[in-house]
């Protein structure tokens, strides 16, 4: 089966592919709580989350360059400072999901964290060379204060603590994140997930490239790292991967506890364990 791009965005599975579709990813979106002290600040298609505390404020994605004013508008509106924004995490260093990092840098002093790969790609905004989807990639402004962690270091700000798990195998610096929100007593573990989808710029192939010859197995290994993370409440990248409208749509009824699947991880990983093996087949094929 041949998927275009906007196949692949209805059937949820798109990520950071075509330049095209960026002017729906910016569609507007009012901000909204997730989960306790966490809260949804991105556009309609790129997600970006701000996690609270009186100590100051962390934020994962700042979404292309054409979000960031979105996204820093939908902070103030939920009565944040972006000012009070210490740390801004990153999924993975595609035009969509950091290109408006740089601004938002600019607008809260914030420094920058992100997988030890992504560092150089956010630092002098140019795609990595060993990127799957290099040749397809849009430049991003370049990002100042930048500090590379690795898999399993814990963030922390305040109160606050946030868990990196490395997740290459999309870019070769992807990095999802988690932490636990707590409600009326009640804690939640949230997942902030890195696209895990096996999306090439031909010649690329992740049957074995010379570009970045582990790309198969990294992906392997993140979609069970993913599977595998303690997961009550997830936001994908696109958020129209792991179904967060149709869990908003909830909302009025449920309030919060609209937002919680203790299966959503293990339902993403499963997509995009099928949408690897679209690409392998592909791949295949001449
Ligand atoms: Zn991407």
């Amino acid at each position: 089966m041949k998927y275009t791009s906007l196949a692949l965005a209805a059937a949820g599975v798109v990520a950071c592919m075509q330049p095209a579709a960026a002017n729906d990813w910016n569609a507007p979106q009012a901000p909204f709580a997730l989960y306790g002290n966490t809260y949804y600040v991105g556009t309609h298609g790129l997600s970006a989350v701000l996690i609270t505390s009186k100590q100051g404020h962390i934020l994962i994605d700042g979404g292309s360059d054409k979000s960031a004013p979105q996204i820093a508008r939908s902070i103030r509106q939920l009565g944040f400072r972006v000012e009070d924004i210490r740390l801004i995490l990153n999924s993975h260093a595609h035009f969509d999901h950091a290109g408006g990092i740089a601004e938002l840098q600019r607008l809260s002093g914030a420094e920058v964290v992100a997988g030890s790969a992504a560092v150089p790609v956010l630092r002098s905004g140019q795609a990595d060379k060993g990127d799957p989807q290099f040749g397809n990639l849009a430049p991003m402004a370049p990002v100042a204060k930048v500090r590379a962690v690795g898999d399993g270091e814990v963030i922390t700000l305040g109160p606050l603590a946030v868990t990196m798990h490395a997740t290459p195998g999309h870019t070769r610096g992807g990095a999802s994140w988690t932490w636990t929100a707590t409600e009326q007593g009640k804690p939640a573990r949230m997942v902030y997930a890195d696209s895990l989808n096996a999306f090439a710029a031909k010649p690329f192939r992740y049957s074995g490239d010379p570009a970045y010859p582990t790309a198969r197995a990294d992906l392997e290994r993140s979609i069970a790292t993913v599977a595998g993370l303690p997961c009550d409440v997830l936001v994908s990248a696109h958020p129209e991967g792991s179904d967060l409208w149709q869990r908003y749509a909830r909302r009025a009824a449920l309030g919060s506890a609209a937002f919680i699947d203790n299966t959503a991880c293990r339902t993403y990983a499963d997509k995009a364990r099928v949408r690897l093996a679209t690409q392998l087949a592909q791949e295949e094929t001449p």
